[in-house]
């Protein structure tokens, strides 16, 4: 059974009245035990145990550094293109919007990465839109095989596939996949998918079983918080990771905790968790799930992330840039403009190619970052806390 039956027949709706019920007793109860229910998630993410921050806070702690010591490991994202075929009213690289877009070459994909190489890093995520003719499964495994010698782990976060399609990606050297299932809530995500293969609610819920099956050791799932109520979210991918950690027990899952972020299209976000909420899931997810990675990336301000780090976050974003080719302006000259999807030729020597201050490209971020400090200095300031930054903790020869 995958888990979109398993998700068909949760109670949900009840168990977020179970939350918003919840009592001091019953929370403080909650937090003394271990094997935790999905109930008693409900519980961790009350109102009411939101009052005891900071004994969770304590115990998510203690628990990350008895599973995890005291290491974070960091990753960068690489943006190969931006182009798209859904529309995601969230997302500035929605197809609709009249953006820069651009696909990088193989040879601008190696620069970017030597690019995040030299800062240090060995762990890269390759992102890129849905579009099957500028981003085609061919692409993706010609992607990953370059960069497969030089980085030990190459994740990706890309449109979704069959597992068929999967296997040469796996077999080229790709060890992650992320899939952020945006937000669990159907009616919204009709709501919010308005073109586009993405309007299959299922099939994206089902991605990470295919990506399971074709060999991906490294599983990363999310909603997009600010789309449904947040609890209604935090419950959803504690059921998604609990069935994963079932099922798909060989991969190391990691659950993201992303929340909505200014973009082209100048989408609000329909809900808010707080920071102080943030934090109150972040150490929810640790105490249910004792040995999953919690991810938090640049969309956050360096005061909040630096505040998470102790709380249960095992990985870390630093420096990131959300447009292809941010990091060194590579394929700077290709950039075209899209109005609803067509490509529109610009007058020559327009000045929208220029690159901006302190941006070597101009083509379109996916989001704006919120913690835009260099990795050395975010590495710095990890150690300061008292963690290790750990660049590099895989290497393909430990499985020959
Ligand atoms: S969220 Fe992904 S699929 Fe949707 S528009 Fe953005 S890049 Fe495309």
């Amino acid at each position: 059974m995958s888990f979109v039956s398993e998700f068909n027949s949760l109670p949900l709706d009840a168990l977020v009245k179970k939350s918003l019920a919840t009592g001091t007793a019953a929370a403080r109860e909650t937090l003394g035990r271990s094997n935790l229910s999905l109930a008693d998630f409900a519980a961790l993410i009350s109102p009411a145990a939101g009052e005891l921050l900071e004994t969770m806070g304590r115990r998510a702690h203690a628990m990350t550094q008895q599973r995890f010591g005291k290491t974070i490991r960091m990753f960068a994202p690489l943006y190969l293109s931006n182009e798209c075929v859904n529309n995601c009213s969230y997302c500035g690289f929605s197809r609709d919007n009249p953006i820069l877009r651009v696909t990088l070459s193989l040879d601008e994909v190696r620069q970017e990465a030597q690019a995040l190489k030299e800062q240090g890093f060995r762990n890269i995520l390759l992102v890129a839109g849905e579009h099957p003719k500028f981003v085609s499964n061919g692409y993706m495994r010609d992607c990953i095989a370059a960069l497969h010698e030089d980085w030990p782990s190459v994740s990706l976060e890309v449109g979704p596939m069959e597992t068929e399609d999967y296997r040469p990606l796996v077999a080229a050297g790709a060890d992650g996949l992320v899939v952020y299932q945006e937000t669990y809530d159907r009616a919204v995500y009709a709501e919010m998918h308005t073109a586009g293969p993405k309007q299959n609610f299922d099939w994206r819920l089902e991605t990470p079983e295919r990506a399971y099956a074709a060999g991906f050791r490294r599983l990363g799932i999310s909603p997009l918080y600010g789309l449904a109520d947040w609890r209604f979210e935090a419950l959803s991918v504690a059921a998604h990771a609990d069935y994963l950690l079932r099922h798909c027990w060989k991969a190391a899952l990691t659950i993201s905790t992303v929340r909505i972020r200014p973009c082209a299209g100048e989408f609000e976000p329909i809900t808010h968790i707080r920071d102080r909420e943030l934090a109150q899931l972040i150490c929810a997810l640790r105490l249910m799930f004792p040995d999953a990675g919690i991810s938090l990336s640049t969309r956050e301000t360096p005061k909040l992330r630096d505040g998470l780090i102790p709380l249960g976050i095992t990985m870390m974003s630093a420096g990131a840039r959300t447009e292809p080719g941010g990091y060194t302006g590579a394929g700077r000259e290709k950039i075209h403009h899209t109005e609803r999807g067509i490509i529109k030729e610009l007058a020559s020597g327009a000045s929208e190619w220029a690159p901006q201050e302190k941006r070597p490209t101009n083509a379109t971020g996916q989001f704006n970052i919120g913690d835009e400090r260099p990795p050395q200095e975010v590495a710095e300031q990890i150690r300061r806390l008292g963690y290790e930054p750990v660049w590099k903790d895989w290497d393909a020869a430990l499985t020959m």
